[in-house]
């Protein structure tokens, strides 16, 4: 006879892995479903890992309001469970005059998404706090932080696991089938130990491939599942030590928030992600790409050496596709879009996904509970 359960969750990425918490903890009989022989290899694991303030998003969309509700929610979860985190803050530079509208569209922005920390300042004020930089004005972020992602990955499977949830690795969905009557959706499950079971709730948190896990789901409408394209975001890390202590942004550039220097938590730096549009998953990091690097950051950071900057790792953003002009908003689809009963499909969580891991949870939650 084929297992039925409560709910299943396909991927163990940051988001599938809030989504499973949030489902045992609500007393669901909980599985998450991974493909990989790990959690958190994919986009999870490539990216830049900060905890956005929530400054870019436009007013009323889904990242918008997740991203103030999750970075809250996350600096708490941080400090009750020990994950190490930093809240470094960020600098948004405008290197010339023209910029300064697009420094006054994301101070409207950040006001109306309820971000009221941001201070502008002048050349002088953030040539105080870096003095490394090069810039005509700031705008300085201060709930803009750095985390341990893998930390974070950690600690929501360990909740996942007090609360009675389960993780399959090497497990993925190959197919499923909307069974009549609201009986559920049937699982083929390959790997290791290909299974079939019954799923009376489906959560498909499976990042890049979530289009693919929805389309192989017979019973649910094809034209519910948006089209989506990749959008690669290669990083350079800086040999030697980074002159800064907060996080320095240009203004962003279409599909990303421009050249950009992180630090991870041991204090290095990187730099990216770019934008280079691809066809097909590759996570190379083409070396031909440092001059366009160099020249990015020289504009803020002119001191920036010859051959400090070496090809470090890529990461893809799934990028739905929407019309000219308006700007791609996470997508949740449940049973009132596409009419199957207990599937949720989380479609284009490109940034601020992390960020907005724990609010995107519980938003899961109220879209299963009010279907
Ligand atoms: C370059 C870049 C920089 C970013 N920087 C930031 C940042 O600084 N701050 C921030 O808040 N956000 C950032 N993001 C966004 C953030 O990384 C993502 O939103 C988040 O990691 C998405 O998590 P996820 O769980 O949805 O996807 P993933 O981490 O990709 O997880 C999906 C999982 O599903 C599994 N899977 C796929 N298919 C199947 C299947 N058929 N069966 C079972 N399992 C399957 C995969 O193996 C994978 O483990 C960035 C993204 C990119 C690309």
């Amino acid at each position: 006879m084929t297992d039925c359960i409560d709910c299943v969750v396909i991927g163990a990425g940051v988001v599938g892995l809030a989504v499973a918490r949030a489902c045992a903890q609500a007393g669901l009989e909980t599985l998450v479903l991974e493909a990989e022989s790990a959690i958190g290899t994919g986009t999870s694991a490539r990216n830049s890992e900060v905890i956005h303030a929530g400054l870019y998003y436009p007013r009323g969309s889904l990242k918008a309001r997740l991203c103030v509700q999750g970075r809250r929610m996350l600096y708490d979860y941080c400090a009750s469970h020990g994950i190490h985190h930093r809240r470094c803050g960020k600098l948004i530079v405008a290197t010339h005059e023209a910029q300064f509208g697009a420094l006054e569209r994301i101070s409207t922005a950040a006001a109306a998404n309820g971000v009221h920390d941001l201070r502008r300042l002048d050349a002088g004020q953030a040539q105080a706090r870096e003095p490394a930089l090069r810039c005509i004005a700031a705008l300085e972020s201060p709930s803009t932080g750095i985390i341990d992602s893998h930390g974070l990955m950690l600690a929501l499977q360990g909740d996942l696991e007090s609360a009675g949830g389960l993780l399959a690795l090497r497990s993925p969905v190959l197919s499923g089938r909307v069974l009549p009557s609201d009986e559920g959706i049937l699982l083929r499950v390959g790997g290791d130990e290909p299974m079939e079971l019954i799923a009376r709730r489906v959560i498909n948190c499976a990042g890049l491939y979530a289009q693919a896990v929805a389309a192989a789901l017979d019973g649910l409408p094809p034209d519910s599942i948006p089209a989506g394209r990749y959008a690669k975001g290669n990083y350079y890390a800086l040999s030697g030590k980074a002159p800064f202590s907060r996080l320095i942004y240009p203004v962003p550039e279409p599909g990303g928030l421009g050249v950009h220097l992180t630090l991870d938590l041991g204090g290095q730096a990187r730099f990216g992600p770019d934008v280079e549009w691809i066809d097909a998953i590759d996570y190379t990091v083409d070396p031909a790409r440092a001059d366009g690097f160099y020249a990015a950051i020289r504009r803020y950071w002119p001191d920036l050496r010859d051959d400090a900057l070496h090809p470090d790792y890529a990461g893809i953003r799934p990028k739905l596709i929407v019309p000219a002009g308006q700007d791609a908003d996470f997508l949740i689809q449940d049973t009132r879009a596409h009419g199957v009963p207990g599937l949720v499909n989380l479609y284009g969580i490109e940034s601020p996904g992390l960020t907005a891991s724990l609010a995107l949870a519980d938003e899961v939650m109220t879209r299963l509970e009010n279907p």
